[in-house]
């Protein structure tokens, strides 16, 4: 019996359930299983009528909505009309009918309790619960005020029911509670067992890759290096033409096993970080060496600009930070048809002797959609557009480039405006090894790598005498054939004891040695090498030569003491020098002097200084033009429409010609924010000017212009929107006192904005309007509030709060008897205003009666500086003519 439980109980675990369903399954199995038994007990105890019926339909009705619950995949569903037949049903009529708190229907209360309470879930157990609850007090107190409604028992039934039903509800809870904790244990241990499966099918994937990049370095290895002899040799233009496509094809292939390589390390977090000492500048050199020629082919003009102060000697992963410049700037070439590329280097010291070094590839290639943005650095995902269909790639490469600088600890970010170009800036703390700077930036010449595809050997060693290691024949072949030219004398041994022999009795001036080698391995060989009793070769240098790609593999062979190391498929230039470097100088002839400093004619070095931080505003921001062109402000025009069309704010028409167009009344629709598109581009045209841009827009329930201007600075990494939450001058305001926070030297957009969110606070807004006409009309009153205004002669001061535009108050009588009044109320208490700046924005009053406003302003209060400013053409469209505003901030 109990086998054929268990053999059930693991029928229902093992079925492709869900883990809900089976407990539904189960808990509903054992709750009508003690039923079935309390049913059996009340016909042999010949109970009452009431409940025997009431256990009966239970009984019957259960397993059927449990069954077809579990047929049709409604599991909540079922346990819901499971949970409301418990409720409705069998507690009111086994209270009832079994003798109420006398019978043993009080006992299974906790029966029902435990039932709802594991099948339901969310919501709808809460309300089943307070159900529940709610039934049981009920049926509580009817029992106490109405006894009669109780179906009573004998004194021995009673006693049986109540023993009867502690015994099934026991045992009952007891198993739902047992099954729920082996339902528990059976799911975590599968979960365990999956994981653990998983995590096996990783290693086994890394594996793979690991073993397959391996295998397919080598033959690449022997395409590349024979297809070189090919190039080198004196061939038809047919065969030049289809070995350079050989060429080409095979880096690509080389470059695509890389990725997929370093993607398999990442995932199995097996991807290293080595740090090592290494030269700036050589490096540097290096990066552009491998892209000016790219990008020379298409015609595109290449910038680099490196920061003088940039130390010498840094102390990072320089593998991995070339590998990342390297897939910035290839991209650069890749997506960019005409114009150019830059690469630009800045460098900030930290006072921990660090160096936090900026990196930034910019491209005037077909940029990337806003909304392609934040997946741009997700595996596998390219931007699916005409423009970059039929150019190669396999959406890996930003990916790692992220990941990359995640372990690095840097951050990577890029502005792109579509069909204008992108940005990419990654920013790296690296630790200084050499303080030295390195002043202005020298391209050097790296052997071969900037000649173009004609070969040019470097040396002549004809006397030297090399020993090449390596158990595949092929890539012994390819060495040789590489170094041909070079002259040297070339052994070749294809294992370890082999090459153990021969350093017995020949001296070589350097051994290159392969790694991984049936038998003795190249490292084990390096060691036996080194300490080989009568051994030629004991100080010889030797280069490792693998095709474990990697910087943790670079860091490895230099720990077990090889001198170099090279990987495969072999670079003949990386080759060449190699040998040039470790051969001893009296062997070697160079033949092709190296220059120092060399600097292809598509390189152009700049010095671009950009501020570090911007602040723009828009043209309803009120301000003198003078003070905008004296602080450097630019502004984005809004738009008037006006009968004849639409005009931008302050440029194609003035606040007079506005004023005139409200008083002849042929103003149509009022004023428009720019667009998200007419943002993108402003930004874009200020970020050549600037590294982060705060644009300072007007309240953004006043106006759309916030929401546009942050949907553009999207595109943008270091473009940040504030909404000022005012109008007109007070946005102003806020202007001139975030353009003094970037001109006191605080370079953190962040803090800028916190000190912003501080004094916004603080800026008094307000405007007496003349008549209430000009806000009807641009909508922000209502036509009876405005007939009302007009017919009490109301003038109402509006005020911005919360980035609303608000009607404070609405004074009653002639506008001139007003003026003093409502100066009179905004400065009646000057000890907490600030004195320093005063703005009295007018539209369509005379100059002279601005003038007669400050005059009796200075009656309460002397400003530093006032400001009579005539009001954009934007905000006098709202306002109106003959309304004007005093703006400062307090204390
Ligand atoms: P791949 O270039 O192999 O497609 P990446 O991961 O390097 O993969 O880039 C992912 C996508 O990002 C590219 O498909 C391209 O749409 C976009 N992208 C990357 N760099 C640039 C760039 N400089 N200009 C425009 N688009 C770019």
């Amino acid at each position: 019996m109990r086998k054929k439980v268990q053999t059930f109980f693991r029928r229902i675990v093992d079925s492709g359930e869900s883990v809900r369903a089976k407990i539904f399954i189960l808990l509903t199995i054992i709750g009508m299983f003690s039923l079935i038994l309390a049913l059996i007990a009340d016909i042999f105890l010949h109970e009452n009528m009431g409940e025997i019926s009431a256990l009966l339909v239970t009984v019957l009705v259960a397993p059927l909505i449990t069954y077809l619950a579990v047929k049709k995949n409604r599991i909540q569903l079922g346990a819901s009309i499971m949970s409301v037949l418990v409720v409705g049903f069998v507690v009111p009529l086994v209270f009832c009918f079994g003798g109420g708190l006398t019978g043993g229907g009080v006992i299974w209360f906790v029966f029902a309790y435990l039932y709802i309470g594991i099948i339901l879930v969310g919501t709808f157990r809460i309300v089943m619960m307070t159900l529940l609850t709610i039934l049981i007090f009920a049926l509580y107190i009817a029992s106490f005020f109405v006894p009669e409604l109780i179906v009573s028992h004998e004194r021995f039934g009673w006693y049986l029911d109540s023993g009867v039903s502690i015994l099934l509800v026991g045992f009952s809870v007891y198993y739902m509670v047992r099954t729920q904790y082996r339902l528990y244990v059976e799911e975590s241990e599968k979960a365990k067992l999956q994981a653990k499966k998983i995590e096996e099918m990783n290693r086994a994937q890394s594996r793979f890759f690991s073993s397959m990049s391996h295998e397919i370095r080598t033959p690449i290895n022997t395409i590349i290096g024979l297809n070189e002899m090919i190039l080198r040799a004196d061939v038809s233009e047919d065969v030049a033409e289809n070995a350079a496509n050989i060429q080409s094809a095979s880096k690509i292939l080389l470059s695509l096993i890389n990725d997929i390589l370093d993607m398999s390390k990442m995932e199995s977090g097996k991807m290293e970080i080595v740090k090592v000492q290494y030269d700036v500048g050589k490096m540097l050199s290096e990066i552009v060496n491998m892209t000016w020629i790219k990008a020379d082919e298409k015609g595109l003009k290449f910038s680099v600009y490196v920061d003088p102060s940039m130390p010498s000697q840094l102390f990072s992963d320089e593998v991995r930070i070339k590998q990342i410049l390297l897939n910035l700037l290839n991209n650069a070439v890749k997506y960019t048809k005409e114009g150019s590329i830059s690469l630009s280097v800045h460098c900030v010291k930290t006072d921990a002797g660090k160096a936090i070094v900026t990196y930034s590839v910019e491209d005037t290639g077909i940029g990337i959609r806003k909304e392609s943005i934040p997946h741009l650095f997700d595996a596998f995902r390219r931007e699916d557009n005409e423009k970059n269909r039929y150019i190669e790639g396999t959406g890996l490469g930003l990916s790692i480039v992220k990941q990359l600088v995640d372990l690095l600890g840097g951050t990577i970010s890029v502005n792109s405006v579509y069909t204008k170009g992108s940005t990419f800036v990654v920013s790296l703390e690296q630790e200084i090894a050499d303080e030295k700077m390195m002043g202005e930036f020298g391209m050097r010449k790296l052997g071969q790598a900037l000649d173009k595809p004609k070969y040019n050997r470097s040396f002549e060693a004809p006397e030297a005498r090399i020993l090449v290691v390596d158990d595949n024949a092929t890539n012994l072949l390819v060495v040789k054939k590489l170094l041909k030219e070079t002259k040297v004398i070339i052994d070749t041994a294809e294992n370890a004891s082999k090459c153990l022999n021969m350093t017995l009795q020949n001296r070589y001036n350097m051994i290159f040695m392969d790694h991984l080698m049936p038998g003795m391995d190249g490292i084990e060989c390096l060691h036996a090498l080194r300490d080989q009793a009568g051994g030629l070769c004991k100080d010889a240098p030797v280069v490792a030569l693998t095709a474990n790609a990697g910087s943790e593999n670079q860091a490895l062979y230099r720990r077990e003491g090889f001198d170099e190391y090279l990987v495969k498929p072999i670079d003949s230039s990386e080759l060449e020098r190699t040998v040039l470097k470790l051969l001893p100088e009296n062997l070697v002839t160079v033949i092709d002097n190296v220059d120092e400093n060399f600097e292809p004619e598509t390189i152009i070095r700049e010095m671009r200084t950009k501020i570090p931080i911007l602040i723009t505003t828009d043209s309803t921001a009120d301000l003198p033009a003078e003070l905008l062109s004296k602080l450097n402000i630019p502004i984005v025009p809004y738009k008037v429409r006006m009968n004849e069309g639409v005009f931008y704010d302050g440029i194609e028409t003035g606040n007079s010609a506005i004023i005139r167009s409200l008083e002849d009344g042929s103003v149509v629709a009022g004023s428009e924010e720019p667009t998200v598109q007419e943002y993108e581009n402003f930004f874009s045209e200020q970020l050549t000017y600037a590294q982060h841009i705060i644009h300072i827009s007007m309240g953004k329930h006043i106006s759309k212009g916030y929401e546009n201007a942050c949907e553009a600075a999207l595109a943008f990494y270091n473009v940040k929107v504030f909404d000022s939450g005012q109008l007109s001058s007070g946005t102003g305001l806020l202007v001139l006192y975030a353009k003094e926070l970037a001109e006191s030297g605080q370079y953190d957009p962040e803090m800028i904005v916190r000190e912003l969110l501080k004094k916004q606070e603080k800026i008094k807004t307000s405007f007496v309007i003349s008549t209430t006409d000009y806000l009807y009309r641009s909508g922000h009153l209502s036509s009876f509030i405005n007939k009302l205004c007009n017919a009490l002669m109301f003038h109402p001061v509006l005020i911005t709060r919360n980035s609303y535009m608000k009607v404070y108050r609405l004074w009653a009588g002639g506008i001139e008897r007003i003026k003093p009044k409502y100066i009179q109320s905004l400065f009646r208490n000057p000890s907490d205003i600030d004195k320093s700046i005063l703005f009295i924005t007018y539209a369509g009053i005379k100059l002279s009666e601005a003038e007669k406003i400050r005059d009796e302003v200075s009656r309460f209060i002397g400003f530093d500086r006032v400001y009579i400013q005539k009001a954009s053409p934007s905000i006098a469209i709202n306002c109106g003519i003959g309304s004007f505003g005093l703006i400062f901030a307090r204390k």
